[in-house]
């Protein structure tokens, strides 16, 4: 199982309903469309739309979506309820994912339901929608899966189950799971039900991505992202995050699922969107994903890039950085370097340059126009005169 769910795992984007819900997310239906046609053509294989009971613009949305003959199925996120699901079938998606929450606090705070009345509601809801839809794909997850009662949590399962439903969903919709607690969960209910299992990760604690990976190897089918990781607080598994994960267990499965290059413009789109940056350290596309510092990684980068890296930023569509104009250089990057600038130096000169460039950035901070310059110098036999700053 745990192979298997590796390889054929499947992508729930819902940069368009978690991300919604984001604080700087207001999306006008032009932004839903032009998210919705970029994740269909970086490959993902389900598009997750807000509830059309949100509003009436997210209604006309959902439709216009729905019915835009994209390649990835179209879905839609709604609370357990007829009223809800009746204008989810109306919108044409190709599947609803249903929601209930099963924790105390939200029995208590929220729905105010005794767990026997969620599990009549979870059975009324689905019982309807099987008889209106029968080929509908229709998803039933419990809300903060995470702090329910496993008993309970197991008890509206197989009644849901005995119903019918194409996938479960287990939601940590707070960030307090662990990769041990989400194995175990996962595990658990993998031994129980046949269908898929869908996992829905919140970032709170920083275990998004791990507890996402997680999930698949206890035997989870599909994991919910958003470009990002944008959603309620700081958010969910981030698409590019959960990639960069996937790629490094299996690069020639992730190459052949997704347009990878297409990332970039994705995560871009997206944060100009909702008015925030690409965090530098960001997954593939941060500005530093892919920048190498130290002389020692830079002389084995310039060698053999896999020996500090396990991502190939060409299959991104981004490419390498070595900073050298710094205290940490080494002569292999320097000489790599003046080869760029086809500058005749012999090794020795090379190493001579190092040193001189190492001294001078105890003084100061280099970059590297002072680096070109003294490389340049040392090429014109001039290495005697100060660096003129
Ligand atoms: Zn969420």
């Amino acid at each position: 199982m745990e192979r298997m769910s590796l390889e054929s795992f499947n992508i729930i984007e819902s940069t368009l309903r978690e991300g919604e819900q984001f604080v700087g997310a207001n999306f006008t239906t032009d932004d839903k469309l032009r998210i919705a046609d970029a994740l269909d053509e970086f490959g993902v294989e389900y598009i997750e739309l807000t509830s059309p009971a949100a509003s009436p613009q997210s209604l006309d949305d959902a439709k216009k979506i729905a019915q835009r003959g994209l390649k990835a199925k179209v879905l839609t996120h709604v609370r357990c309820h007829i009223d809800d699901a009746k204008l989810a079938l109306d919108t044409g998606v190709q599947g609803i994912d249903l929601v209930i929450g099963t924790s105390s606090y939200l029995r208590e705070f929220s729905h105010g339901l005794a767990m026997q009345q969620v599990i009549e509601r979870a059975v009324e809801v689905l019982t309807w929608l099987r008889a209106q839809a029968p080929n509908l794909e229709i998803r039933f997850s419990t809300e903060d899966s995470f702090r329910s009662e496993e008993a309970d949590l197991f008890r509206v399962y197989l009644a849901v189950d005995r119903v019918g439903v194409d996938r479960f969903g287990i939601a940590d919709t707070v960030g307090i799971a662990t990769p041990m607690r989400v194995h175990q969960l996962v595990s658990g209910l993998r031994r129980l039900v046949k269908a898929g299992i869908e996992f829905h990760g919140h970032n709170d604690s920083g275990c998004a991505i791990a507890n996402a990976v997680t999930a698949l190897e206890a035997g989870a089918t599909h994991i919910d992202t958003s470009v990002l990781g944008i959603g309620e607080r700081n958010g969910i598994a981030p698409l590019g995050g959960f990639i960069a994960r996937m790629y490094a267990i299996n690069p020639a499965l992730v190459k052949k699922k997704y347009r990878l290059k297409k990332l970039r413009k994705l995560d871009e789109m997206i944060a100009n969107m909702v008015g925030v940056g690409i965090p530098f350290n960001n997954y593939i596309t941060g500005v530093t994903a892919f920048t190498h510092k130290a002389g020692i990684h830079a002389k084995a980068i310039l060698n053999q890039p896999e020996t500090y890296e396990i991502l190939n930023p060409k299959d991104f569509g981004m490419t390498r950085y070595i900073s050298i104009a710094h205290k940490l250089t080494g002569w292999n990057a320097i000489k790599d370097r003046s080869e760029q600038l086809g500058l005749p130096l012999s090794d020795d000169q090379i190493k001579e340059v190092t040193a001189h460039i190492k001294a001078l950035a105890d003084e100061k901070k280099l970059d590297l126009n002072d680096v070109d310059e003294l490389l340049y110098r040392w090429a014109d036999g001039a290495s005697n005169e100060p660096i003129g700053k």
